[in-house]
Formats: C-alpha cells, sequence, structure tokens
C-alpha cells in the first residue's frame, strides 16, 4: 500500500516586522507572544552566575519550531526580564547565522561576544519592539506624559523609557 502525501501549498509566511507590530497596537506588548510568533520558546533560568542577563541557544528538545529557546535570568526584574526578552529576539532576528556557532550568552551589560555595533543593533530592535513610537505617542496622547507612568504601562525600565524617549539618563 502506498501514502500519497498531499502536497499543499505552504502559507505565505509572516516577515518579523509583521509579527511585532501585531503585538504593538495595545500597551504592554507581549514579547513572549512575539517569540512564539517567531519559533522560539522563553524560559526562565536560574543561571551560575548573576552576571547573565540571559542567552538564546539552540534547544532540539525544548526549544520552538525554530529550534531556539531564549533564556531569563529569573532574578532580575520582570521590566528587565522583558528587555531581555526583547534584546534576544532581536539577536534571532538580525543574528541569525551567528547564532549557529553556539550558545548567544548576554551579560548584565548585553555583551556577548559579538561586536558592540551588533550588541546595539538589538538593544536598538528591542526598544522599537517594547517602546513602539506609535504606542507611546498614544499614551502621551491619552495623557499618560509622566516618564515612570509610561514605563509602566509599557512594563519596561524607566531608565529604558529615558533612553528611548531621549532623556538624559544620570
Ligand atoms: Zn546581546
Amino acid at each position: 500500500m502506498s501514502v500519497v502525501r498531499q502536497q499543499t501549498p505552504a502559507a505565505p509566511q509572516a516577515t518579523p516586522g509583521q509579527i511585532i507590530a501585531k503585538y504593538q497596537a495595545s500597551a504592554p506588548v507581549d514579547v513572549v507572544a512575539i517569540a512564539h510568533e517567531l519559533g522560539v520558546n522563553v524560559w526562565e533560568m536560574h543561571f551560575a552566575s548573576p552576571r547573565i542577563s540571559g542567552k538564546i541557544f539552540r534547544d532540539p528538545l525544548n526549544g520552538g519550531p525554530s529550534g531556539f529557546s531564549i533564556a531569563v535570568n529569573a532574578g532580575e526584574p520582570s521590566g528587565r526580564k522583558r528587555f531581555t526578552v526583547a534584546h534576544e529576539v532581536a539577536h534571532f532576528i538580525l543574528h541569525r547565522a551567528k547564532l549557529e556557532n553556539g550558545d548567544l550568552v548576554d551579560d548584565t551589560m548585553y555583551r556577548s561576544g559579538l561586536s558592540d555595533d551588533e550588541e546595539k543593533a538589538a538593544n536598538l530592535l528591542a526598544a522599537e519592539i517594547l517602546m513602539p513610537f506609535s504606542l507611546t505617542q498614544q499614551l502621551v496622547n491619552e495623557g499618560i506624559k509622566d516618564v515612570d507612568l509610561l514605563a509602566a504601562k509599557l512594563q519596561v525600565s524607566p531608565t529604558a523609557m529615558k533612553i528611548r524617549l531621549g532623556i538624559q539618563v544620570a
């Protein structure tokens, strides 16, 4: 008996930009849902070193459909963990080829062994994911003008919010 496998045309894949945009309509941006939709699972871990904020790594057993997982330091505050997930998502989108070389581990300064330019690009995309200008503007229009309140609404650290808004950080 032969099995005929029917070929169905693959559904058009959403681009990372389209996936991200889908979750930026309301605050806070669900960055874990973005990771899942990109095919990456997200875990909280207790790392041996407190100097590690997160990592993205090949995880054939427990990873998402992409075969990758993100782990964040369970001991850090929630706004910080969200930024770390967004930073690792950014590495997944921007530096996918480099992830084939092994685990990408970011310390608390978001240094992983990639170049400074690559880390900057990951930080910028992470900020764009969590604090899109359109959503931030919408919140301001709704009367939320205080930086700390904006940060609370978007569930990011006040420091991240200040950097995003171009306000001098002490
Ligand atoms: Zn990094």
